[in-house]
């Protein structure tokens, strides 16, 4: 639910880089390729790791161990995904690499943009939409494919090309198979209209009885039950098949675990050193509750130097929300653009008692909010290519309120982003006046850092819930309403003054950045992610649009933001800052008022009047104006690449190089740490 992830105004940032955000110390070739591949709605970047020659050796090395574990858990973000992505990456990868025919032919690039795009989504399903990528070449094509490709390059499992094309072709151009890896339309079964592969043979409602019966509302530590399983009815019996080293995905954990171990060897300090042992401790036996005890030394752990995230941590793609998919990030800390974080989060006690919630949900003590800006060096399993550009973990929401949390934000991600998008024309098209164009140029970087540690340190962290309330009552509503909620706190604080005096911003121009960027993505811009005719259904999408829409609705009778039309062109222009900001401070009153008293009903009102539907003219009108631009909306990166220094047999340090080829590193991958059977 923490996740944060980069939002459309990003793209159409320039780049200008004010104290605070510390992209500036990173490396300014000109040479240096930020973007080195596009293809359908996508496009690939590269991020640099700036500041990794000043860690030690020894944190080089820790660096390199936790990379090699990242890259261990690839398989199983797919296997995840689906049932059968395992099976088509085979196929496809088989058929890239041995196919005998023209390889000039349109037909052929037809093919190789799919299986650019199934690498991207991890799966036969959009990674965003979460809808099945329907290929733009014929079936009859894909068995010329097949049957011109030497057997030796597809696995044994499959049986050869006859079994291949009666098993496979089905599953990628039958569109009723399969058609959505996560549904969340109220009413239906979730389960059985999901493609995950979470669950098998039961129903929603068996799962939901299933765990029901597991959770005690009772206990001060309930277990995250169902985060490391998948739910299958055997024999009539339903029952989970525990993700571990002895069980399901076990040929995947064990080799994650053996880069642990040697991670161990070359642990910063003590805490460190328990932490990764309890993480293995819990990939060994499978049981939450050394998971929890896992995050609780995780989230104490503020002295290292070198972090990470690996694990089954986020349950997006759950549609019931219990199963988490497997995901890591290594990272170390930016010392000087933590300085931030570092004053947002020192003041969070102030925050907290200044927000317009009321007094009886807001947290007496904000306890551990800690915060800082990470430097990325590696990204694996559901992180990897399209990657947050914040975290805020753990997840379970006890230990949050006894422990704290952590909060990230990855500065070098969002200044790729930065950099890769400098001068592509996106802001000209959508913003209303050469002058909030100009203003964005000057505060638009710093203002999107601001909102991010906001949303990240503060915004998720703050409220508590009314007693008896466990926090799971808004339940598909709940992911909405946690982003609306984290959103709203950055930005009812982004323009108080309380910034500009803790040295944050210069001035609260940037704040007004901020408003007009986020009202103008949330009603507008965002809609180019969108499928024409199509519903928005992400989580953090519906979040914008139902906060920004809810604005100008609210906002009408005193014209706070007013839809401006010029030569056909459609615009939303902030005309009164002061008192948008009193309308977001309405709206995060009433949210947490939701969150805390589990007011579904109300939740769901909400959601469903402002943040599903879409205008269909203005979304055909956005989408015009967008597709000139020739704009990919979605950005995912490759990793760099970081290899051993060997002394002897010993790995003595570590050194990094920046690949550039997209399907390279993918194949790469698919050949070094591919440990799974294709069907799990
Ligand atoms: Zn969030």
């Amino acid at each position: 639910m923490r996740k944060l992830l980069i939002s459309v105004f990003m793209i159409g940032l320039y780049g200008v880089l004010l104290s605070g955000c510390d992209a500036n110390k990173q490396q300014k070739e000109d040479s240096f390729k930020w973007q080195i591949d596009q293809f359908a709605d996508l496009r690939i970047m590269r991020y640099q790791i700036p500041e990794f020659d000043s860690l030690s050796p020894q944190e080089r090395v820790l660096v390199y161990y936790l990379s090699e574990a990242a890259k261990c858990g690839r398989d199983i973000i797919w296997d995840q995904n689906y049932k059968y992505n395992l099976t088509v990456r085979n196929v496809l990868e088989g058929i890239y690499k041995g196919y005998k025919g023209d390889r000039n032919s349109e037909d052929w690039n037809k093919f190789v943009v799919y299986l650019k795009r199934v690498w991207f989504s991890n799966g036969i399903h959009h990674h965003y939409s979460t809808d099945k990528i329907m290929p733009n070449f014929s079936e009859e094509y894909f068995a010329e494919l097949v049957k011109s490709t030497p057997e030796e390059n597809f696995s044994k499992e499959l049986g050869g090309s006859d079994e291949i094309l009666k098993n496979v072709s089905p599953i990628i151009f039958d569109p009723k198979i399969a058609p959505k890896r996560v549904n969340q339309v109220a009413g239906e079964d979730l389960v059985a209209t999901s493609a995950c592969n979470y669950y098998e043979g039961v129903s929603q409602a068996e799962a939901e009885a299933f765990y029901s019966k597991m959770m005690n509302p009772n206990d001060p530590a309930p277990i995250s039950y169902g985060l490391n399983s998948k739910l299958v009815k055997k024999d009539g019996v339903v029952k989970e098949k525990v993700w571990k080293e002895d069980g399901m995905y076990g040929s995947a954990i064990q080799h994650i675990v053996y880069w642990l171990q040697k991670a161990v060897g070359v642990a910063e300090n003590e805490t460190q050193r328990k932490t990764i042992e309890a993480l293995i401790d819990y990939y060994k036996s499978g049981d939450l509750k050394t998971f929890d005890e896992y995050n609780i030394l995780w989230v104490g752990d503020l002295i290292s130097r070198v972090d990470f995230v690996n694990g089954f941590i986020e349950n997006y793609g759950d549609p019931l929300g219990y199963k988490a998919s497997w995901e890591s990030v290594v990272d170390f800390k930016n010392v000087e653009a933590t300085r931030r974080a570092e004053i947002i989060s020192k003041n969070a006690q102030w925050f907290e008692d200044h927000s317009p919630v009321d007094s009886q949900f807001k947290k007496k003590e904000v306890k551990g909010v800690s915060a800082k800006v990470i430097t990325v060096a590696q990204l694996g399993g559901d992180c990897y290519p399209s990657t947050p550009i914040g975290i805020n973990l753990p997840n379970a929401d006890w230990i949050r309120k006894e422990h704290g949390s952590k909060s990230v934000t990855m500065d070098n991600i969002t200044y790729a982003y930065d950099q890769a998008a400098q001068g592509n024309g996106f802001m000209d098209e959508f913003a209303w006046s050469k002058e909030e164009v100009e203003m964005n140029n000057k505060y638009g970087y710093l203002a999107s850092c601001l909102h991010t540690d906001l949303h990240e340190c503060l915004g998720h962290g703050s409220g508590q819930l009314a007693p008896g309330v466990k926090g799971d009552e808004l339940k598909n509503y709940g992911s909405t309403l946690e982003e609306a909620r984290a959103d709203l706190f950055a930005l009812y604080y982004i323009m108080d003054p309380k910034m500009v005096e803790l040295g944050l911003m210069p001035s609260l121009d940037g704040g007004k950045v901020e408003y007009s960027s986020y009202i103008r993505n949330g009603l507008m811009a965002q809609l180019t992610r969108v499928e024409l005719g199509k519903d928005i259904e992400e989580a953090h999408m519906r979040n914008r649009q139902l906060i920004a829409a809810w604005c100008y609705d609210n906002g009408k009778s005193d014209n706070v933001i007013e839809k401006k039309v010029r030569d056909g062109k459609t615009y939303f222009v902030v005309n009164d800052f002061g008192k948008l900001r009193e309308l977001f401070g309405t709206l995060l009153k009433e949210i947490q008022r939701i969150k805390s008293t589990g007011d579904y009903e109300a939740g769901k009102a909400l959601v469903e009047k402002y943040a599903v539907k879409v205008d269909y003219d203005l979304h055909k009108e956005v989408l015009d104006r967008y597709n000139k631009l020739h704009l990919a909306p979605y950005g995912g990166f490759v990793n760099p690449s970081i290899e051993p220094v060997l002394q002897g047999d010993s790995v003595v340090d570590a050194k990094v190089t920046y690949p550039d080829d997209y399907a390279k590193q993918m194949l790469e991958y698919s050949d070094k740490y591919s440990f799974l059977p294709l069907i799990n």
